[in-house]
């Protein structure tokens, strides 16, 4: 059995046709939603652009030195560039900058030290900053035979048209819903799990894989029997505020929250009243609210804030904003 998934199977294949017919382009952009397997995609072909003996289907042969290098991660003509260590060298850059492009720009120029090709593969492409997209631009108006540049990128969108323009695109799509289910099952998930874990991620398998995997399903829905506890009182703002930043997965939490809240305004909208979470009557003030968990989200960045607080005021507005739909009942 092949070990990619069918959709990141289709894409290689695409990326091999192309090559046997001599059009596969110098540079290509690997795009698509988080989490389908894009990187794993774009190594094989990396390491099949890298083999001097591909096999018969169209892969590596895994055997020749170019392939034993590449698996040993030592092949002088290859590049994996992603963020590297800051000034202080104590955390990784949150982009990847210029001196890495003027960098790969000569390397490039460089004659590939086994006879092949020169292969580099640039991960997370929408990292790149302005100057350093502008020094790659230079590269990629010099294409040279047997020099290829990946890009892969689940943010395209964020990356100068530019730079898009001149890349051959190969895009990761969801998939059908009973494509998910037999991956999933194929990597060992019982189907109601499975079932829930697709339904939470909406149709995303990778996310689903990653949730089940990582038990964040039974996260998820903590979070939505919190807010359930929340709305009807059950559960006091502050402490559920400190429960939920207490540990590491403060962020998934929040993203939990805002998910929840998203779906509940999508169903309110379709006319599909979702199950599970007990949503507030006013639109509006739902939509702020789901604004406000996101940015909350966004601060956890920011150490020096107090998490606590602005966390407790957005617990207290979700649990208000049923006090005034009960109001509003009451009176009725
Ligand atoms: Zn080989």
């Amino acid at each position: 059995m092949s070990p990619l998934a069918p959709w990141q199977q289709r894409v290689l294949d695409k990326a091999l046709a192309s090559l046997a017919e001599g059009r596969l382009g110098h540079a290509l952009l690997l795009v698509g939603p988080e989490r389908l397997g894009k990187q794993a995609v774009a190594e094989l072909l990396s390491k099949r652009l890298l083999c001097a003996s591909p096999g018969a289907d169209g892969l590596a042969c895994g055997r020749c030195r170019g392939c034993q290098l590449f698996a040993a991660g030592t092949h002088p003509d290859f590049r994996g560039v992603s963020f590297i260590p800051n000034e202080k060298g104590d955390k990784l850059r949150s982009e990847i900058v210029v001196d890495q492009m003027r960098e790969l720009g000569q390397w490039f120029a460089l004659t590939p030290q086994l006879g092949g090709a020169q292969v580099a593969l640039i991960h997370p492409a929408h990292a790149l900053n302005t100057a350093a997209a502008n020094a790659l631009l230079k590269t990629l108006e010099e294409p040279a035979p047997g020099r290829y540049l990946l890009l892969v990128s689940d943010r395209a969108g964020v990356l100068p048209a530019t730079i898009r323009s001149r890349c051959q695109r190969l895009e990761f799509r969801l998939p059908a819903r009973g494509e998910s289910e037999a991956w999933l099952r194929s990597q060992g998930h019982g189907p109601q799990a499975l079932a829930k874990a697709l339904d939470a991620a909406r149709g995303h398998p990778g996310l689903a894989a990653h949730w089940l995997e990582g038990g964040s399903l039974a996260l998820r829905n903590e979070v939505q029997a919190d807010l359930n506890a929340l709305a009807d009182g059950r559960k006091p703002p502050v402490e559920l505020a400190q429960a939920w930043l207490g540990d590491d997965h403060a962020a998934l939490r929040l993203r939990f929250a805002a998910e929840l809240a998203l779906d509940g305004i999508s169903a309110r909208l379709a006319g599909t009243p979702a199950p599970g979470l007990t949503l507030p009557g006013d639109f509006q003030k739902l939509s702020a609210w789901f604004d406000g968990i996101n940015r909350a989200r966004d601060q956890l960045r920011v150490p020096a804030l107090r998490h606590d607080l602005a966390l407790a005021a957005l617990l207290l507005e979700w649990r208000s904003m049923f006090k005034d739909t009960e109001a509003a009942r009451a009176g009725r």
